[in-house]
C-alpha cells in the first residue's frame, strides 16, 4: 500500500493502542466477515478497509470468513465475487479462507455442551408461539412450556433434530437465558434450526444450522480474534455473545467494538435492496455502474486507492451519518486529475466542412496527453476536412458569454486550427445537419498573425477518421437522497442512465477494459467491459469539475 495515504487515527485504534500497552495483547487479530448472499457494496469497504487496515498497521493479521449459516440465501458465486472484490481492494487475507461452516463440528459440540449443562433446550412450540411468549421491550416474556425438559430428553431430542427426524419448523434449540432481560436478544434465543437445504460448502452433511449470532461469537473465539469489529447493530447482541463464549469450554474471549455503518446519499447499502434492484431489473446486474456495490464502482471507473482514500476520509466513528456521493467523486476526481491522460471524444456529434481545407488532404497532429505532465506523452491526432464537434457547441446567435462556436466567429479546435462558421445546413425539420466553415491555416500552436483575439477552444474528433462510441453517462440512481424506506420503484431515477452514440479518437480502440481517460471537457471515462472491437463503449466514472470554465454557456 502506498505510504502515502494517510492513516489517521479512530476510537478503535485507539482501544488497541492502549491494549497494546497494558500488554492485553502482543498481536492484533481481526477478520472481516460477510456473508456470502450478495456482493459486497462501498458500505462493507468501509469495514474491510478498517480490519485490513488495522492488521497491516500493527503488523498482525486479518481473516477472511464467510459467515456462511444460511444456505438458502447463499451460494459459491457470491463467494468468488467476495473474494475477488477484497483481492481488488488490495487486501490480503490470513492463510486460507474461512468459513464458518468449517466450524459445524465444533458449534454442535458447543450446543451439547449447553445442554449438557442445563443451559439450552429443545422447544416444539411453533414460531408462532414463540414470538409471542417473547414479549415487548415493555412487557417481560414467558417461560416456554419446554424450558424445563430434562437434560437427557433434551441431548436425545437434539440429536433427533440433527438426525433428520424432524420436519423443518418442527422444534428448535434455545439457549435458556432471561427472559425477563430488557435485551430482547436475551430472552432464551434460538441457536440451532432444522433447515434441509444444500449448503455451498458442507453439501447434505447437516440438516441442523446455528444461528449466526451463536455462531459468530463463536468462529471469532476459534479464529483468535483479538478485536471484533462490527457495527452498531450489532451493540445489543455482545451480551449474548459474552453470555456464549462464558458458558462453553473455549479458552479466548474476543473482545467487540461497534462502529456506525456507512450509510450514502442517493443509493441504498442494504443486500436485500440490492438483490431487489438486480432481480427487478432496475439495473443490469450486480456490476451495474450505477451500482454502489465494489464491483459496480470497479466497472465505472473506481480505482483501490480511490475507495481506500474515501474509507479513509470518512473515519470511523459511533455516530449516524449519511454520507454526500460528493464525497466519493471527489477521491476518485482527484486520482484521475493526477493520472488519467486526455483525449478527445464527441458526444452528441454535429459535422463541420472545413471548406477551404484541401479534399483528401488528412494531417497528422500531436497532441500532449497531459497538459502538465510531460512524462505521460503525446499522441497523434487525425484532422480533416469533416470533422465533429458536440452540437451544443455551435450556436447560430448568442451572446458575448457564449465561448463556443457562433455563425460568423471564431474558436480555436483543441489542439489544432482556429475556425470561422460561415454557414450551416438544416433538414427539412429545422435541425442542423452541416456546419461550414473556414480555418485559419497559420494558427496551428499560435494565435492569429494579425493580433485577432480567439477566446473559446472547443473539443472535435475527425469525421473521417476515428472510432464510433457508445458513450454511457451515469447519475444518480435513486431520487431521493435517503431512499431507504422508499419503495424501489418510487425513488429509482429513471434518466441514471443515457446512452449516446458519439465518435472518439482513433487511439482509443487500444485501452484495456477499465482504463481510465479523461475526454477533454465532458469527464473522465473508462472502456466497459461490453466493448468491442468497431463498437466502442465507454462509461463516465464522473464528470469534472468547473474544467474550462472560462468557455463559458
Ligand atoms: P447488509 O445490510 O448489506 O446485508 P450485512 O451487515 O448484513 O449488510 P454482512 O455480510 O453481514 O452484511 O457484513 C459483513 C461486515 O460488513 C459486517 O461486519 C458488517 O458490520 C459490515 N458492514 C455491512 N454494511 C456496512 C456498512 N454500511 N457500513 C460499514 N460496515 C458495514
Ligand atoms: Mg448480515
Amino acid at each position: 500500500m502506498a505510504e502515502t495515504e494517510k492513516r489517521p487515527t479512530n476510537f478503535i485504534r485507539q482501544i488497541i493502542d492502549r491494549d497494546i500497552e497494558s500488554g492485553l495483547h502482543t498481536t492484533v487479530h481481526t477478520r472481516f466477515p460477510p456473508e456470502p448472499n450478495g456482493f459486497l457494496h462501498i458500505g462493507h469497504a468501509k469495514s474491510i478497509c478498517l480490519n485490513f487496515g488495522i492488521a497491516e498497521d500493527y503488523q498482525g493479521t486479518c481473516n477472511l470468513r464467510f459467515d456462511d449459516t444460511n444456505p438458502e440465501k447463499e451460494s459459491i458465486d457470491y463467494v468468488n465475487a467476495i473474494k475477488s472484490d477484497v483481492s481488488w481492494l488490495g487486501y490480503h487475507w490470513d492463510g486460507e479462507v474461512r468459513y464458518s461452516s468449517d466450524y459445524f463440528d465444533s458449534l454442535h459440540g458447543y450446543a451439547v455442551e449447553l445442554i449438557e449443562k442445563g443451559l439450552a433446550f429443545v422447544d416444539f412450540s411453533t414460531q408462532e408461539q414463540i414470538r409471542e411468549m417473547r414479549g415487548t421491550l415493555k412487557a417481560p416474556g414467558q417461560h416456554s412450556p419446554y424450558r424445563d425438559t430434562d437434560v437427557a430428553t433434551n441431548l436425545q431430542e437434539f440429536e433427533k433434530m440433527t438426525q433428520g427426524e424432524y420436519t423443518e419448523g418442527h422444534c428448535c434449540l434455545r439457549a435458556k437465558i432471561d427472559m425477563a432481560s430488557p435485551f430482547m436478544c436475551m430472552r432464551d434465543p434460538v441457536i440451532y434450526r432444522i433447515k434441509f437445504a444444500h449448503h455451498h460448502q458442507t453439501g447434505e452433511k447437516w440438516c441442523v444450522y446455528p444461528m449466526y449470532d451463536f455462531t459468530h461469537c463463536i468462529s471469532d473465539a476459534i479464529e483468535g480474534i483479538s478485536h471484533s469489529l462490527c457495527t452498531l447493530e450489532f451493540q445489543d447482541n455482545r451480551r449474548l455473545y459474552d453470555w456464549v463464549i462464558d458458558n462453553i469450554s473455549i479458552a479466548t474471549q474476543p473482545r467487540q467494538y461497534e462502529f456506525s455503518r456507512l450509510n450514502l446519499e442517493y443509493t441504498v447499502l442494504s443486500k436485500r435492496k440490492l438483490i431487489q434492484l438486480v432481480t427487478e431489473g432496475f439495473v443490469d446486474g450486480w456490476d451495474d455502474p450505477r451500482m454502489p456495490t465494489i464491483a459496480g464502482l470497479r466497472r465505472r471507473g473506481y480505482t483501490p486507492a480511490s475507495v481506500r482514500e474515501f474509507c479513509s476520509r470518512i473515519g470511523v466513528t459511533k455516530m449516524d451519518n449519511l454520507i454526500e456521493m460528493s464525497m466519493l467523486e471527489a477521491c476518485i476526481r482527484d486520482e484521475l486529475n493526477e493520472h488519467a491522460p486526455r483525449a478527445m471524444a464527441v458526444l452528441d456529434p454535429v459535422k463541420i466542412v472545413i471548406e477551404n481545407y484541401a479534399q483528401g488532404e488528412g494531417e497528422t497532429l500531436t497532441a500532449a496527453n497531459h497538459p502538465n505532465k510531460p512524462e505521460l506523452g503525446s499522441r497523434e491526432l487525425a484532422f480533416d476536412k469533416e470533422i465533429y464537434i458536440e452540437r451544443d457547441d455551435f450556436r447560430e446567435e448568442a451572446n458575448k458569454k457564449y465561448k463556443r462556436l457562433v455563425l460568423g466567429k471564431e474558436v480555436r479546435l483543441r489542439n489544432a486550427y482556429v475556425i470561422k462558421a460561415e454557414r450551416v445546413e438544416k433538414d427539412e425539420d429545422g435541425n442542423i445537419q452541416t456546419i461550414y466553415c473556414t480555418y485559419d491555416a497559420d494558427t496551428l500552436g499560435k494565435d492569429p498573425a494579425d493580433g485577432r483575439k480567439v477566446k473559446g477552444v472547443i473539443h472535435w474528433v475527425s469525421a473521417l477518421r476515428h472510432e464510433k462510441a457508445e458513450i454511457r453517462l451515469y447519475d444518480r440512481l435513486f431520487k431521493e437522497p435517503n431512499p431507504g424506506a422508499l419503495e424501489l420503484a418510487e425513488a429509482y431515477n429513471p434518466d441514471s442512465l443515457v446512452k449516446l452514440n458519439g465518435v472518439v479518437e482513433s487511439g482509443l480502440a487500444n485501452k484495456a477494459i477499465g482504463e481510465a481517460v479523461q475526454f477533454e471537457r465532458t469527464g473522465y471515462f473508462c472502456l466497459d467491459k461490453e466493448s468491442k472491437a468497431g463498437a466502442l463503449v465507454f462509461n463516465r466514472t464522473v464528470a469534472l469539475r468547473d474544467t474550462w470554465a472560462k468557455i463559458g454557456d
